[in-house]
């Protein structure tokens, strides 16, 4: 029985052809094969087990907040995950949370807990595992900082728990990030360790680093937060000469904010942030992407570097080279 049929025998509720559009915030891309949203954490385990026991292509992902799908699709098993199990332990400061919980969510039940550390990361749209493959932060401070540990699903029936070191969390990265793997391991809960603060204190952290994304980030559009990182491997920018290693700055002055292909343009807000402003293709946002890069390689001899991560499909067809040409399909 070739893969695609054991899919459809053993994973009920799994749909063909469901749009990527509706499953990333820059909504865009073609059309997942097979497609399944895992409501809870066993959920989460059949469906990569029943695709791992078929040998078909899988992928799990949370919000889509950090992922560009092309407009060819995705071949194989798409799961988003919803796993949502968040146990606090006020007396030690541990917190265990399924891999789908909403990272906003972990940081507020943590305030209200009496919690504190990872505020500055509120308003990140994304979930824990998805923060945990990128090492998501902000104003100096990642993820990573307070991941003790966490379980991975590393073959259909098999959960290893890992400490924090094997992560190898870096600036924006981990040593999960980038996989090719058509079966890649799958983050399934994390425990970390915050630190004991006056809830009043935490809750009004969150509220400046709440009000700071809404003066400076463009949100309410369709946005996947930061196309690059910045050269200088760092976000802790602000008010130092790092500032002009920001990708965002960098950006700035080439004059990128007045770019745009199709329905995808350069935020007017945020240089390094791209919206889709109505029907943008994945290849109108890849080409924008090569176009930004080669505004900053010519100008000042600095090659920028992906944030975001593309997923699908990218062959001949679709694929654009580095000076910027491509092949339409
Ligand atoms: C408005 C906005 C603001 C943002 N601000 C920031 C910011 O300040 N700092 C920052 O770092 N990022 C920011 N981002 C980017 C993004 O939100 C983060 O990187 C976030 O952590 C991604 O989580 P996600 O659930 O959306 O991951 P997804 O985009 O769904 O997935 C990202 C990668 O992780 C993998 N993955 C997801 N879950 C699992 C799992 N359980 N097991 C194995 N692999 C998994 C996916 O396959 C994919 O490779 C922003 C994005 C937006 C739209």
């Amino acid at each position: 029985m070739a893969w695609q049929e054991k899919i459809e025998k053993h994973l009920k509720g799994v749909k063909r052809n469901e749009s990527l559009k509706n499953h990333t915030s820059l909504g865009v891309g073609g059309l997942a094969q097979f497609f399944y949203f895992a409501k809870d954490f066993d959920d989460l385990i059949k469906a990569v087990s029943v695709a791992r026991n078929a040998g078909a292509p899988y992928r799990v992902i949370g919000r889509g907040t950090n992922i560009i799908f092309s407009d060819l699709g995705f071949e194989g098993l798409l799961i988003v995950n919803n796993s949502n199990d968040l146990v606090i332990d006020q007396e030690s400061g541990r917190i265990i949370a399924d891999s789908g919980v909403a990272l906003s969510r972990l940081i507020l039940e943590a305030a209200s807990a009496g919690l504190g550390g990872l505020e500055p990361l509120y308003g990140i749209p994304g979930s824990v595992g998805g923060a945990i493959i990128g090492n998501c932060g902000a104003h100096g401070v990642s993820i990573g900082d307070a991941v003790l540990s966490a379980s991975l699903l590393v073959s259909s029936d098999k959960i290893v728990s890992f400490p924090s070191s094997w992560f190898k969390f870096g600036y924006r990265t981990s040593i999960l990030k980038y996989q090719k793997n058509e079966a890649p391991p799958v983050v399934l809960k994390v425990i970390f360790q915050l630190q004991r603060r006056r809830k009043e204190n935490v809750l009004e952290e969150i509220a400046k680093y709440k009000k700071w994304r809404e003066i400076h980030q463009p949100l309410g559009e369709k946005t996947c937060g930061s196309i690059f990182k910045n050269p200088a491997q760092t976000d802790n920018i602000v008010g130092t000469p790092l500032k002009e290693k920001s990708a965002g700055y960098l950006l700035e002055q080439v004059g990128a904010k007045k770019l745009r292909v199709g329905d995808a343009r350069v935020s007017k807000k945020h240089a390094n942030w791209i919206i889709n402003a109505g029907q943008a293709k994945a290849i109108d946002v890849r080409t924008l992407i090569e176009k930004m890069r080669g505004l900053v390689e010519d100008n000042f001899k600095i090659i920028l570097k992906e944030e975001i991560e593309y997923l699908g499909v990218w062959n001949e067809e679709n694929y654009i080279s580095a000076s910027g040409d491509y092949r339409k399909n």
